[in-house]
């Protein structure tokens, strides 16, 4: 092992860009507000903490005067969601989730690990929830005590309705769970007007700070009403809130660093105009790289008028000399990662929008693309030339 001794702060800049939905590419500030070992009762650390959650609480546009609380979780977004679900629902309680990809199947598999009773509403993956269908469940499932609903299905980029979804639930006043996972910082989101009394999400998607951390926005008042739920010690959201709102502190150690990059990603986020600025960028990446797709002929797997911003899957050319993994290998070799499909019914690759990308970042994905595709001797289509 060569163990090398430098001062240098900026490492060059030879990373990957990153398409994924997180980890995701970040500034060099982010990365660099990590170098630091801050112990977790420093007073300095405990601020950053506290100005952490209210800064979350703002993003959500709601605040603790209003009855809303910020809990932080150790952990990646599944960590965040397991100690949502596995915390928050009675022993006699049952959870209807909605299902249209891969992280709905998450929250069901989660909820039934812990024993919870689990109804489900599942449609196509490119297909958005359909408030309709919950309306029906609740009407007839009376036993149904939670809705759960994935805002971005990062599985294939559709995004649910869910300011209707939330009415419908408010309407049989059954508590509201969202993973807002991908969407949440990038995509503007009305919790009060949602009706949501949880929603779960994490540092390394839109906030753009690194994997680490997840955290639960949730209603005061629900979340105390959740008493003795918690079905784990190391996840139970409650104890979690009840230590930080007690002396700052976590219950267990925090992962100081992450904590410090999701600080730095926050007023990052706020020098760029809020959800609103983050929103902008993110938009005008995705309508670039649709662009530029469409014109080689590449389809979307989701209709646009259901994408979101944040992740677009794409179909397989349907040439046969197209090799995913040549393809993949080849654009990773120019410095570009993208993401494999996540799907059980079609051939597909998806790109992601979010992290520290620009307009120039994507033209050179779309350049690497065009150079891979005419090197493998796939067929270009230039047939949406004027879209
Ligand atoms: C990323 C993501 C998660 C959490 O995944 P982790 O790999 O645990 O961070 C959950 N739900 C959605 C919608 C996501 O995009």
């Amino acid at each position: 092992m060569n163990h090398q001794h430098t001062d240098r702060v900026t490492p060059p800049r030879t990373d990957k860009l990153l398409f994924t939905p997180g980890p995701l590419t970040t500034s060099s500030t982010v990365k660099q507000a990590m170098l630091r070992d801050l112990g977790s009762r420093d007073a300095e650390f405990v601020e950053v903490v506290q100005g952490i959650r209210q800064r979350l609480l703002a993003l959500a546009g709601v605040s603790q005067a209003a009855g809303y609380e910020a809990i932080l979780m150790q952990g990646s977004g599944t960590f965040g969601i397991e100690a949502l679900v596995s915390s928050v629902i009675p022993r006699d309680g049952k959870l209807l989730v909605i299902i249209n990809g891969a992280y709905g199947k998450r929250i069901r598999d989660i909820a039934q690990r812990h024993g919870i009773e689990t109804v489900t509403i599942e449609v196509a993956e490119n297909t958005p929830a359909i408030p309709q269908q919950v309306s029906e469940s609740l009407a007839g499932n009376n036993g149904i005590t939670h809705v759960a609903l994935v805002h971005c299905e990062t599985s294939s980029g559709v995004l649910n309705p869910v300011q209707e979804i939330g009415a419908v639930v408010k309407g049989f006043q059954r508590t509201f769970i969202v993973d807002a996972m991908s969407s949440f910082g990038g995509i503007p989101l009305d919790v009060i007007e949602s009706g949501i009394d949880y929603l779960a999400a994490s540092a390394n998607k839109c906030l753009e700070g690194v994997p680490g951390i997840s955290f639960v926005i949730a209603k005061h008042a629900q979340l105390l009403a959740s008493g003795d739920a918690a079905r784990s010690v190391s996840l139970d959201l409650l104890a979690q809130w009840q230590g930080l709102e007690n002396n700052g502190q976590f219950r267990f150690t925090p992962p100081t660093h992450v904590i410090l990059a999701l600080h730095q990603a926050l007023l990052e986020l706020d020098e760029e105009g809020g959800v609103a600025g983050r929103a902008k960028r993110y938009a005008s990446n995705h309508a670039t790289l649709l662009k530029g797709m469409r014109r080689m002929g590449l389809r979307e797997y989701v209709p646009a008028e259901s994408q979101s911003h944040i992740i677009t899957t794409f179909l397989f050319p349907q040439d046969p000399k197209f090799k995913f993994e040549e393809f993949y290998q080849s654009l990773s070799d120019r410095g570009m990662v993208i993401y494999p499909g996540k799907l059980n019914e079609v051939d597909c690759f998806r790109i992601g929008n979010i992290g520290h990308l620009f307009e120039n970042d994507i033209e050179s994905l779309l350049n690497a693309i065009e150079a891979t595709l005419t090197d493998m001797g796939v067929i270009i289509s230039k047939q949406f030339a004027n879209h």
